[in-house]
């Protein structure tokens, strides 16, 4: 369980997130929808620390990690661009947040194979990243943030650079693999069929706050407002 309370973030003298409460129970993947600029990516760079909190507290479980360094907060995250280390090949790209653990030499190869395989590209560890497809290489990141087995999975518009017939198969790629694993997940998108489609449930964002927080079917029947209706594409 990941909780988040009364989180607020400014920039100089401007209020992004305002007094943001929120809980994500374990092995649940949840949608934070909303316009751009409604703060979305801001939540999430809280989450794993990027940015600090001007007030509010983040647990991870039953520990206070308001206070802790990204680095130190066992935390994946996906971003659109992949971000790939381009001279390293799939092999080293996924191994590399295992590198500052002292961890043996077949440890480490297992990890990677069993991840690999999971995520489809058990095949391809010696290629390099421009010599992978735009999916490939996110199969990769995905492998790569999840290969410490994080308290959490971060992924912030991670099918917004690949084309429409791909973006299809990886959403259903990147639900399957999140239910493989587990693992407790936030997703960031301004699709929301992409957030109804992937995910258990889904935290509507305006102007830095929550403003309807439910299950995909419950919010497309009973949405809150018509901000709420009208960004699900059911206008009342
Ligand atoms: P998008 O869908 O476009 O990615 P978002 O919901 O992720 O949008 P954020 O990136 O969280 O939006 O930004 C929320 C608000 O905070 C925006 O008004 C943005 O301009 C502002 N903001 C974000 N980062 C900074 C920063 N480093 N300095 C100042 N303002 C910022
Ligand atoms: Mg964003």
């Amino acid at each position: 369980r990941i909780s988040i309370e009364n989180f607020t973030k400014s920039f100089g003298d401007t209020t992004v997130i305002e007094d943001m409460s929120l809980e994500i129970g374990d092995g649940e993947m949840l949608a934070l929808l909303g316009p751009s600029g409604c703060g979305k990516s801001t939540t999430l760079f809280a989450i794993c620390g990027i940015h600090r909190m001007n007030a509010g507290r983040l647990l991870f479980g039953d520990a206070d990690v308001t206070e802790v360094s990204s680095q130190k907060r066992n935390v994946g995250v996906v971003f659109q661009n992949y971000a790939l280390y381009p001279h390293m090949n799939v092999y080293e790209n996924i191994a590399f947040p295992l590198k500052v653990r002292k961890e043996s030499r077949a440890e480490v190869d297992r990890k990677v194979q069993e991840i690999a395989d999971l995520v489809h590209i058990g095949e391809l560890l010696q290629r390099r990243p421009v010599q992978l497809s735009g999916g490939q290489q996110q199969r990769v990141a995905l492998a790569r943030a999840l290969i410490r087995k994080p308290d959490i999975l971060l992924l912030d518009e991670p099918l917004a650079n690949l084309d429409a017939k791909l973006r299809l198969e990886m959403r259903s790629e990147i639900r399957r693999i999140q239910l493989a694993t587990g693992i407790t997940a936030v997703l960031v998108t301004h699709d929301q069929v992409e957030a109804m489609s992937m995910c258990d449930r889904i935290a509507i964002m305006d102007k830095g706050r929550i403003v309807q927080l439910s299950t995909p079917k419950d919010m497309y029947e009973n949405p809150s407002s018509a901000f709420v209706a009208g960004f699900l594409g059911n206008p009342p």
